[in-house]
This record gives C-alpha cells, sequence and structure tokens, in this order.
C-alpha cells in the first residue's frame, strides 16, 4: 500500500463521516445525485470526493464546519456555467436545492436563493413590471453572476449588476451564518461584490428589482464578408452613445444545430447587440447608422418584454465543452479593428464560436453608492474568446484565443472581470484585482476562514 493509498483511504473515511454530521443528502462518486455537479462548462473536470445537495443554509455550514475540522476543503456550484477543476480531496457544495425566488413589488427587490438563475428571477418579476439586471444568458446562475460583479446588457445604463445588491447571507468559513449588508459586516459586503466565493457561501441575495418593462432591442447580423464594414462602423458609432443605450458585438461562427436560425448556421457572421431604455424612437433613431452599415442577414431589434432580454446575445442554453478567453481593452480605434479583423474576420481561419466586445463606460465607470472589490472600472470595452472544445477544434481553440489576445494587446489594459475566463492560475488574481483589493480580500478571508477551507477554485488567499 502506498503513502497515496493510505491518504486516499484515510479521505474516504473521512467523506464517509460527513453522512453523519450533515443533515443534507450527500452524494459520493457514482451514487444518486452525484451527478448534480456535472457542470454547463463541461470541459470543466468536477470530481468531488462529495457533493452535498444543500437545500437549506445550515446544510452549508454544517459541511464547513467538518470540513474545518478535518483540513479539507469546500467548494460550491450552481449552474457550472463558470465551472473550474474540482479534484476528489474537494466536498462541493450544489446549491441547486435553494432556488426559491421571492419577489417584493412594494420594496422593488427580489430574495434569490443561491441556486436560482436569472430566468426564474425574471419570471417572477415581469407580472409586477420589474426587472432584474441579469447578464447575457437567463441560465447563469445569479449568486455566481453577482459574485464576480456582473456585467449585463443594461451595464451602461444601471452599472454592475453587483452595485444593486441589497444584502447577502453567508456562511463563512468558519460555518458561521452572517447576514451581511452595507452596514452590518460591512467589509464582506465590500468583498462579496467581486471577491467570488473567497469569503464564504452566499446562501441567498436580496437584490434592487428596476422598473422596466420593456426595452428597445435585440441584434442586427450580418455577413461575415461585410465585417471589416460593420466593424468599423459600429467602431466610430460607439463614440456617441448616450448611457441609455448598450452594445455589444459578436463574430460568430456558429453551428448547424436546432435552435440556430438557418441565415447564421454554417458561416461567419457578426451580431450587433443592441439595448436601449428610455425614448424608443429616440432609440431606433440612434440605432440607423448601424442598420445601414451594411445589408442584415437579420434584425431582431424592436420593443421587447423585459423578459426577453435573454433574446438579445442569444446564448447557448445546453451545456457544452468551451475554452474562454478574456481581456479588457482601454480602447478600441480603428488599427484595433484591423487587428480584430486579421485574427478573427474572414479568411483569419478563426476557430472560435463567438469573439465578442462589449461595450462599457456610462455608470459602469462611476463608483457604486457602496464601494466594492469589483474593479476595472475605467476599461471601455471587454474583449472575450468563446471555442467549443469538441474533438475537431480542441487541439487549436486554446491557441487561437491567446492569438486574439496577443492581436489586441496594443489596447488591452492586462485587466480581467472576475466573471469571463474562470481560472485557477495563481496569476489570476492580479489581472483583476488591484494590489490594494487583493491585500484586503486576502485579509478578510485569513479572518473569516482561518482553516482555509475555501482554497478551491477562483479565490484570494495570501
Ligand atoms: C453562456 C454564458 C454567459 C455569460 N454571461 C455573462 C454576462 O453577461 N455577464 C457576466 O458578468 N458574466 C457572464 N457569464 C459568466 C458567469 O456570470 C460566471 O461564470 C458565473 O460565475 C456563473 O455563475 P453560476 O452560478 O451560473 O456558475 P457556477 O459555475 O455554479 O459558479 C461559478 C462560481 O461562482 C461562485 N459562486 C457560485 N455560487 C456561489 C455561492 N453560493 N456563494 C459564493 N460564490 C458562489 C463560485 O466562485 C463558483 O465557482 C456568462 C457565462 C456563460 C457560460
Amino acid at each position: 500500500m502506498t503513502v497515496t493509498d493510505v491518504a486516499r483511504d484515510g479521505l474516504d473515511d473521512a467523506l464517509l463521516a460527513l453522512r453523519s454530521e450533515v443533515s443534507a443528502p450527500v452524494a459520493l462518486p457514482g451514487e444518486a445525485g452525484y451527478e448534480r455537479c456535472m457542470p454547463w462548462n463541461a470541459a470543466a473536470a468536477v470530481a468531488p470526493g462529495a457533493v452535498v445537495l444543500a437545500a437549506a443554509p445550515h446544510h452549508v455550514a454544517e459541511t464547513v464546519r467538518f470540513a474545518a475540522n478535518r483540513g479539507l476543503q469546500v467548494t460550491v456550484q450552481a449552474t457550472g456555467h463558470g465551472a473550474l477543476g474540482v479534484t476528489p480531496d474537494t466536498i462541493l457544495v450544489s446549491t441547486t436545492g435553494m432556488a426559491a425566488v421571492t419577489v417584493d413589488p412594494m420594496s422593488r427587490s427580489a430574495r434569490v436563493g443561491a441556486g436560482a438563475t436569472w430566468q426564474r428571477v425574471l419570471d417572477a418579476a415581469a407580472p409586477f413590471g420589474l426587472a432584474p439586471l441579469c447578464g447575457s444568458a437567463p441560465s447563469v446562475g445569479v449568486v455566481g453572476f453577482l459574485t464576480g460583479g456582473g456585467i449585463g446588457p443594461l451595464v451602461r445604463t444601471f452599472g454592475a449588476s453587483s452595485d444593486h445588491v441589497r444584502s447577502f447571507e453567508l456562511v463563512t468559513g468558519e460555518g458561521e451564518l452572517l447576514t451581511v449588508t452595507p452596514q452590518d459586516h460591512a467589509d464582506l459586503f465590500w468583498g462579496l461584490r467581486g471577491g467570488k466565493a473567497t469569503l464564504g457561501i452566499v446562501t441567498a441575495v436580496e437584490i434592487d428589482l428596476k422598473p422596466v418593462a420593456e426595452f428597445y432591442g435585440g441584434a442586427v447580423f450580418f455577413d461575415g464578408a461585410d465585417a471589416a464594414a460593420v466593424l468599423h462602423t459600429w467602431q466610430r458609432w460607439c463614440a456617441g452613445l448616450p448611457e441609455t443605450v448598450n452594445t455589444s458585438l459578436a463574430l460568430q461562427q456558429l453551428p448547424p444545430l436546432p435552435g440556430v436560425p438557418e441565415p447564421l448556421a454554417g458561416r461567419l457572421t457578426v451580431a450587433v447587440r443592441y439595448t436601449a431604455l428610455g425614448d424608443f424612437a429616440e432609440a431606433e433613431r440612434l440605432l440607423a447608422p448601424m442598420r445601414a452599415a451594411a445589408v442584415p442577414l437579420m434584425d431582431t431589434v424592436g420593443v421587447l418584454p423585459y423578459a426577453a432580454i435573454g433574446a438579445v446575445h442569444a446564448d447557448p442554453v445546453d451545456p457544452m465543452p468551451v475554452h474562454e478567453e478574456h481581456t479588457l481593452l482601454g480602447s478600441f480605434t480603428p488599427e484595433a479593428v484591423d487587428a480584430l479583423l486579421s485574427v478573427a474576420g474572414p479568411g483569419s481561419g478563426s476557430v472560435q464560436a463567438i469573439v465578442e466586445l462589449r461595450m462599457l463606460g456610462g455608470a459602469f465607470a462611476r463608483e457604486p453608492r457602496h464601494r466594492s472589490a469589483l474593479g476595472h472600472r475605467d476599461a471601455a470595452f471587454t474583449l472575450a474568446t468563446i471555442g467549443a472544445l469538441i474533438p475537431e477544434l480542441a487541439g487549436a481553440v486554446p491557441a487561437h484565443a491567446a492569438a486574439v489576445l496577443a492581436a489586441l494587446a496594443p489596447w488591452s489594459t492586462g485587466g480581467q472581470l472576475p466573471n469571463f475566463a474562470p481560472s485557477a492560475d495563481p496569476g489570476r488574481a492580479a489581472r483583476v484585482y488591484g494590489e490594494d483589493t487583493r491585500h484586503w480580500l486576502a485579509a478578510l478571508a485569513d479572518r473569516y476562514d482561518p482553516a482555509g477551507v475555501f482554497r478551491t477554485g477562483q479565490v484570494v488567499r495570501a
């Protein structure tokens, strides 16, 4: 028997003991319920030693105390849209059993369980004409999104979605249950908005809802052959947009699968996404120069109910193996357009499903009323690549994604947002946070998680 076998036996014994100390269902590999840890991003090797199917905050607290007493690690997952590798020495808390959503129309707020997706909040809020500040994909988890700051299709109008959090319910690394608000545990309130799971497992969140029943938006799709005209027009057009208007652009190569509209399937296309509030006639007028950049293949822009906000990006819903890269741009100049076209435009040999730019600025650029660990407010655009790791492309996607970032390096700030291209790479923290923020997040983690229970995944520790 090797040292590894002895360690493995000790671990197996500990994980079996989990069942006697945690009142939630526990699934070990091969047992029913274990499959709940299979992530949306099927490329992430999520193989924890045990999955705790938490249905209440005390289940989470019991798990964390159990792990702290035995020197084990705990990680948390809702949908797995931001999944990273998890090894068998780690216990995974699945929050999907804590997905209740309650809307209070009087206070224009929602209380959202940690396992809820944005779709649930959209559905619960829509009957009251209220809107949560979700991201591009309603199938993403609310808490994972908000702890990463959250950049949605209305980011220029309202700022980061985490700027609109009212409170968190949190289980710390010592298994303590805390209600975290701007007044109570203000240090955690700062760090949870941007710090991902560094400071504990959030069991519920209370968020603002906005009185937005409709928006003017959708996407205008162009043929890839028109990419140069469309991108150069978009680059000039962005400069004059008010903050009631939000836009992103995607060079897309979508497979001919069910759900992909025929004109967009199996070819390079350019999607110009548009989301505007306020005067819809003015919003239509502002879009006109963009619509005229070339002959559109499809144009879905119009007045839509807010519940249809997911249609603007039309992100994929079903799980898939993906590789993401991401950086922030300080500017996007005509030269940057040419650089992007050379690596992701027609004839470039791009193997990415999506190369996307999102315009920032507006309300995002202003510090919120309650400061948070989310930085890079001065970035002008996000740049992201999303490639499908299917066998015929898997070898080429990461290298090409790196080439896209290298081509845009002259305009990159070197920074990254916590939510995009998640990574456990030790250098990641320095790209996501400034030095002070890293220092304070690590100091808070030492204080609230002295045993180091939360060290798996994208966490900031000294
Ligand atoms: C198709 C797609 C579209 C996206 N669109 C956007 C977008 O528009 N804007 C944007 O900002 N991001 C976007 N993202 C990124 C997304 O917000 C992050 O990946 C987010 O972490 C996903 O949260 P999740 O709960 O769905 O995923 P999970 O993989 O379950 O969680 C990811 C991470 O979130 C943290 N987390 C989750 N639950 C908790 C909890 N209860 N307590 C503490 N931490 C927790 C943990 O660090 C966890 O590892 C998108 C991702 C995809 C795949």
